[in-house]
């Protein structure tokens, strides 16, 4: 069995506790490695690396600092198929995904930001007789704590920016997909990152990650995980006067209008509710069709569901592989008995699956459409986060944003229209972090990103997130 150990000051180290957690492959179902379950001691031990590595780490010219990142993506690109497989094996999710999403997004995140930290630029105001200017420093050691969903690309997401502001990073990525980010310690090394700039502190939540958001020298804490998680993060550090940046969970509208692209509605609105079995933050996961369209959008739309194909992730062809835990495989599952009993109606899917051979005993499910539910009931309101979606009816623009509106959540919505100044109006209205007109996951880095309402506070991306991890002090000179 593989055994995964800490990355700390540089080198691999054992939990000091010698507490240990299992690591399951979600198509198998079964145990083949395990995880330190770090407990406050080793993450003082990173701690303390990443003191004494801040003061150099931090002097370090902005292009010293570009140019070991992108010798780390350099490794990445190394090691691209090895990170794949992996992924796939860690998470559940296609082979093919891996290949196409998450390792060449994880790269470019390395990328983008050893290159964007080269353009990071300050304001200035002048007035007569004196200037005020802005500096931004790094603010000392940050925590990172990243899900599973897309282990490397969010773990990637955050550490890139803080390493390239010059912070030294303490971070845990979940313990169900702890895989990636154990390789891309020794892909640091190998790069030439200097010990203690970057602590891997592998454990489960309640333990290791309380641990890190407690710590009093841990001065940020950059956390992507679920709304209830992100409340108990925020009750904890706001008292310290931590700085947070908080990306929630999502209740995701895909709003289809019947003046849009209809093939390319159908195929997007499909491509978004199921990649990654549904497991991403920014997935549709409320289909809302206007009226005149609904019959034949309905129809048109499980036609293409009933096709995807639910299987091995290493199998070619696969379009949707086995969900991250048995924890959360019953989760769906439940949430699907509970559409039922709400009054909902399956169109297809509804059932867990399992594949001949080796992936018997998996955690699949059936890519699953319900229609018939009202948005006020639990299946409209609460973040399933599986292969699972509703659809529903709306006659107005109006009706459109209030059903779409109508949650607790505001992390992206897409709404595909042909009409130019609709496309606006419904932009404008609709309180999502992101809005995707007639496309959906087109990202750009430089772009802001994160939710309104309960899917978060702040936003990465861009110069925002370089903001989030620096100090901000103003300067003023009277001549
Ligand atoms: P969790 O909130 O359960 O966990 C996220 C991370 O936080 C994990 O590393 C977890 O560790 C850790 N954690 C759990 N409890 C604590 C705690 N008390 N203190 C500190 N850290 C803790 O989320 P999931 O991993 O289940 O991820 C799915 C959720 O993430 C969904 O709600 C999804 O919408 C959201 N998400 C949001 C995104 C966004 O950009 N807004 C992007 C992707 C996902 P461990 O796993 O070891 O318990």
């Amino acid at each position: 069995m593989k055994e995964l150990l800490n990355y700390i000051a540089g080198e691999w180290q054992k939990p000091i506790s010698d507490m240990w957690l299992d690591n399951a492959e979600p198509a198998t179902g079964k145990v083949y490695s395990r995880l330190p379950d770090s407990t406050n001691e080793d993450v003082d031990m990173a701690v303390e690396a990443a003191k004494k590595a801040f003061p150099m780490w931090s002097s370090k010219s902005v292009e010293e600092r570009s140019r070991i990142l992108l010798a780390i993506a350099h490794e990445m690109k190394s090691s691209f198929d090895a990170l794949a497989e992996a992924e796939s094996r860690d998470q559940g999710k296609p082979l093919q995904l891996s290949k196409v999403m998450d390792i060449p997004r994880a790269i470019q995140n390395i990328e983008f930001f050893a290159t964007e930290i080269l353009h990071f630029a300050s304001e200035s105001h002048a007035a007569k007789g004196v200037v005020n200017y802005t500096a931004h420093s790094p603010i000392g050691i940050v925590g990172c704590i990243s899900p599973w969903n897309l282990p490397l690309y969010l773990f990637t997401w955050k550490i890139a920016p803080a390493l390239a502001m010059g912070n030294c990073v303490i971070a845990k990525p979940s313990e169900l997909t702890p895989l990636t980010a154990t390789m891309f310690a020794e892909l640091c090394m190998k790069a030439g990152l200097p010990p203690g700039v970057l602590n891997i502190v592998h454990g489960s939540g309640k333990q290791t990650g309380a641990a890190i958001v407690d710590h009093p020298e841990i001065k940020a804490i950059s956390f992507t995980g679920g709304t209830v998680t992100g409340e108990h993060i925020a009750s904890v550090a706001a008292p310290t006067f931590k700085k947070l940046s908080l990306e929630l969970g999502g209740k995701n509208p895909s709003i289809i209008f019947d003046d849009c692209d209809f093939e390319e509605a159908v195929h997007q609105a499909v491509r978004s509710a199921f990649t990654n079995q549904g497991e991403i933050c920014l997935c549709g996961s409320r289909i809302l069709i206007e009226n005149s369209i609904y019959d034949q959008f309905r129809d048109a739309f499980v036609n293409k569901v009933k096709q995807l194909t639910v299987g091995d992730p290493f199998e070619d062809g696969i379009n949707v592989g086995a969900l991250v835990s048995k924890s959360h495989w019953e989760k769906v599952l439940s949430y699907i008995q509970l559409a039922k009993e709400e009054g909902g109606t399956i169109l297809c899917g509804g059932n867990s699956v399992s594949p001949k051979g080796r992936c018997e005993q998996g955690w699949f499910i059936e890519p699953t459409v319900i229609e018939g539910l009202d948005n006020a009931c639990r299946t409209n309101q609460e973040e399933i986060f599986g292969p699972v979606v509703t659809l529903q009816r709306f006659s107005s623009e109006e009706e459109a944003i209030a059903l779409a509106n109508g949650t607790r959540y505001g992390l992206a919505a897409n709404v595909w229209t042909q009409h130019l100044a609709k496309a606006h109006r419904m932009a404008h209205a609709l309180d999502f972090g992101i809005v995707w007109i007639n496309c959906w996951l087109l990202r750009d880095l430089r772009t802001p990103f994160g939710g309104m309402k309960d899917s978060g506070v702040g936003r990465e991306g861009g110069f925002e997130v370089l903001r989030f991890f620096s100090e901000t002090k103003n300067v003023c000179v009277k001549f």
